[in-house]
């Protein structure tokens, strides 16, 4: 998908290709998480589209609609809060990049470039079905 396209197209376009009705909000919803390069909470995705009027009752479903049409990925860091992010197309299929999770400030920074190699891939299926890679410490701006 051509990302240079302006943001509004390329979020309608990747609404209504996903086979959901394209609403301004959803758009909205879609546009600031796209232009976020780290995954964001319903609470700031919310205050983000607060100008708009767009309740958070409205926001929450949106995100649920985005993350079941396979646009979003929901994740869930350690802190019990879901966090939302685009799913990029860098992603390998069903797993996500890593994240790093300050254990100062938690502060969330999505590890885009880092993955498993494939041998501690296969070896961590001695454990089970990896879903989410997560590594706490500090971040540079507290250490
Ligand atoms: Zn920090
Ligand atoms: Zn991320």
């Amino acid at each position: 998908m051509n990302r240079k396209q302006r943001p509004n197209d390329w979020a309608k376009e990747t609404i209504r290709s996903a086979g959901l009705r394209v609403t301004p909000a959803r758009v909205a919803t879609l546009d600031v998480l796209q232009h976020s390069d780290s995954p964001m909470t319903h609470g700031e995705v919310s205050e983000a589209l607060s100008d708009m009027n767009i309740d958070k009752a409205t926001v929450f479903r949106n995100l649920n609609d985005l993350v079941s049409a396979n646009i979003l990925r929901r994740s869930e860091l350690g802190d019990h809060v879901w966090r939302f992010e685009l799913i990029q197309d860098s992603d390998q299929e069903h797993s996500a990049h890593p994240h790093f999770v300050c254990v100062d400030c938690g502060s969330v920074s999505c590890m885009e470039r880092v993955e498993l190699t494939k041998r501690s891939q296969s070896l961590s299926l001695h454990f089970g079905r990896v879903t989410e890679i997560l590594l706490r410490g500090h971040c540079n701006n507290c250490s």
